[in-house]
């Protein structure tokens, strides 16, 4: 019998972790997941893992470490011996990112540093894949594709550019299999709440069901191209099965801008999100990303992936989700 191919999570209790493990157990892998220690339960992502009985649930192992102590990932990939990193960690929200600049840098950049040194020490055979972002585009015009030169408006976005170099710098350098998928932002019933497109279908939700009767937001101008979570872990997935390391931007190619997303949430729900949302300047950050459109054309080409769900859509599979979670529905069900 062939032994399982292994996959070490970082990220994996985030939403495109938990996805990740899922995808990766049905696919037959072994996977080990990276948990932060916590004071309160932060498992709700993939706790479903272990007891779903369609999924080899047994096959996925949790071992406390953080990306920011260079030792322990030493220690864990000389452990563990993976054949794949998916380095999905991060201190991902860019409002956040104004507040905790230093700790951003190093959560989001330098810790790409600690996994990357760790393969290169350990096994250059690993192949890697850094989780980048649309956000390394910022300020350059739309449509965005991976000869777009990056113009990082946050530093979240400033840490992110310094991770996609060292991926690329170790590739180049030490013939490694890293590659760097830019991902435009990606949603669904497991994404983080303070997120607007989440925090937009959570406050529908509960307006809907007469627990909330105001939305209090920043800049609702900006034009995002949102696609779907799970489509997107399967780009990532096979970005790492290629036969050359590449670096890809996935997208859907769509522009919505914030009150576009607002009115297809509310109006699933049958109600008219101007009767509701109000301004609040705390949720405006020092400087925005205007406009961030991908074109994923080389995706399509090279690796067969293409996003099937568009923010209409994407907007009432969350809104169901939030409304079903309200009626009872079990976490594991989304
Ligand atoms: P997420 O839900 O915020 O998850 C982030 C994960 O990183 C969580 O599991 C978190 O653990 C973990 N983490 C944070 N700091 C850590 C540290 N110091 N050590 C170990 N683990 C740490 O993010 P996501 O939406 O799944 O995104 C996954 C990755 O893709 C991130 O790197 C993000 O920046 C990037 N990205 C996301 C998007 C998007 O639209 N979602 C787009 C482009 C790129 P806890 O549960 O303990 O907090
Ligand atoms: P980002 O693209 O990674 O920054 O993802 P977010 O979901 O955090 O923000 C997307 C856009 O929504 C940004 O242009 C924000 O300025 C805008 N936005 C407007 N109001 C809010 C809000 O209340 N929360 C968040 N997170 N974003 C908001």
């Amino acid at each position: 019998m062939t032994q399982p191919k292994r996959a070490l999570i970082t990220g994996v209790t985030g939403q495109d972790g938990s996805y990740m493990a899922q995808q990766l157990l049905e696919k037959g892998y072994e996977v080990h997941g990276l948990v932060r220690r916590s004071s309160s339960f932060n498992r709700g992502r993939i706790d479903h893992l272990h007891h779903d009985d369609h999924l080899p649930g047994k096959n996925l192992f949790l071992h406390y470490g953080d990306v920011t102590d260079a030792a322990r990932i030493h220690q864990l990939i000389s452990e563990l011996r993976p054949h794949e990193v998916y380095n999905l960690a991060a201190q991902s929200h860019v409002r956040v990112s104004f507040d905790e600049p230093l700790y951003t840098a190093e959560a989001t950049g330098i810790s790409t540093l600690n996994v990357l040194e760790a393969i290169r020490s350990v096994d250059k055979s690993i192949r890697f894949y850094q989780a980048s972002t649309s956000e390394m585009f910022g300020a350059s015009p739309p449509p965005q594709n991976e000869e777009t030169p990056f113009y990082p408006r946050s530093p979240y976005g400033a840490a992110k550019v310094y991770s996609y170099w060292i991926t690329r710098n170790y590739r180049e350098a030490y013939d490694m299999f890293a590659v760097n998928g830019q991902l435009f932002n990606h949603e669904s019933p497991r994404r983080g709440e303070t997120f607007v497109t989440r925090k937009i279908t959570m406050a529908v939700a509960r307006i809907k069901k007469g627990l909330q009767s105001e939305l209090w937001m920043g800049n609702l101008d900006s034009i995002r191209d949102w696609g779907y979570a799970p489509e997107y872990t399967d780009g990532m997935w096979r970005m790492l099965q290629a036969s050359e390391p590449d670096d890809f931007v996935l997208a859907t190619g769509t522009a919505y801008t914030i009150k576009d997303f607002l009115s297809l949430a509310f109006e699933h729900a049958g109600l008219n999100w101007e009767e509701y949302v109000k301004f609040d300047p705390k949720f405006l950050r020092p400087t925005e990303v205007d406009e961030l459109i991908g074109d994923a054309g080389k995706a399509k080409a090279k690796l067969g992936w293409e996003a099937k769900v568009h923010p209409p859509e994407l907007a009432r599979i969350m809104v169901d989700a939030d409304i079903a979670r309200l009626d009872g529905a079990p976490e594991g069900q989304f």
